[in-house]
């Protein structure tokens, strides 16, 4: 898989109230959030991103799997998972959308890497690398090994030297979430990770291979408007809420829930 393509980025939004600033200010600091699809990120850590935007830091979504499918016929996978979305025209198009209305509301950047989902990545037309959930929430594949390295260095590429990096901890075992999260890993540089969200709350477990990372745990505190603000945030995504929660409802309610078990938010800090 080569990406011929740049990353196409998103607009930058004002979402929350942010700080005053009155004469000189040493430049905000900066937060690259890698999300292996166009929902992780937000999903997951929504309202830490409403903070650090109220508080006038620069805020980017770095989305990994933000690429158009391939021509020709999909997997019976892909085929029904579009059947699921229910979006009009393309769906990765629709998905891009719903990113860029989220991290708006939010008050990021986005940034969307043209790499396909797993599910539409294929060896041959005929051979899907990935065509059940059995291989999705499994190891990269083989002939896929070269990726990690090309997404290593187009996140060199794309982030600050300075940004603060959050990546997933790959709970869960999805594919591209365990890529993401390799790709992040080969950077170099000190990482935050976070808790992928719905799956860590739902029994989720760490790719085996991978395991929880090693470091210091922080606790944040996130605000009832801040949990508020992420709840709003998910519903942006309409394509996929209907895939993780009943309702509108449960959304903010699992949300509160997984606050109050440790009344924080937690990243691990390497
Ligand atoms: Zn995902």
């Amino acid at each position: 898989m080569r990406l011929y393509h740049p990353p196409s980025r998103g607009v930058n939004a004002v979402g929350l109230p942010r700080r005053q600033s009155h004469g000189y200010n040493p430049p905000m600091p900066e937060h690259y959030y890698l999300s292996p699809h166009l929902d992780d990120a937000v999903f997951s850590c929504g309202g830490l991103i409403a903070q650090q935007a109220a508080a006038g830091d620069r805020i980017t979504v770095l989305t990994v799997c933000a690429g158009d499918p391939p021509d020709g016929p999909l997997s019976d996978l892909a085929q029904g998972l579009h059947m699921l979305w229910q979006t009009e025209g393309s769906p990765v198009a629709a998905r891009r959308e719903e990113d860029l209305a989220a991290c708006q509301r939010l008050g990021a950047s986005t940034l969307h890497i043209p790499l396909p989902d797993a599910i539409y990545r294929f060896g041959s037309p005929s051979e899907p690398f990935y065509p059940t959930f059995t291989e999705i929430f499994g190891p990269l594949h083989p002939k896929e090994e070269g990726l990690l390295d090309e997404l290593a260095q187009i996140l060199a590429s794309q982030i600050p030297a300075d940004a603060a990096i959050y990546a997933p901890m790959a709970i869960g075992e999805h594919v591209d979430h365990r890529l993401t999260r390799m790709a992040a890993e080969r950077l170099g540089r000190p990482l935050r990770f976070y808790r992928d969200l719905p799956y860590a709350f739902r029994d989720g477990k760490p790719a085996p291979e991978l395991g929880i990372p090693s470091g210091t745990e922080l606790r944040i505190k996130l605000s009832p408007d801040e949990i508020d603000a992420w709840a709003a945030a998910i519903l942006d995504y309409p394509s996929q809420v209907p895939s993780f929660w009943e309702s509108d409802d449960e959304v903010r309610k699992e949300l509160q829930s997984m606050y109050a078990l440790h009344d924080a938010w937690i990243v691990i800090e390497t």
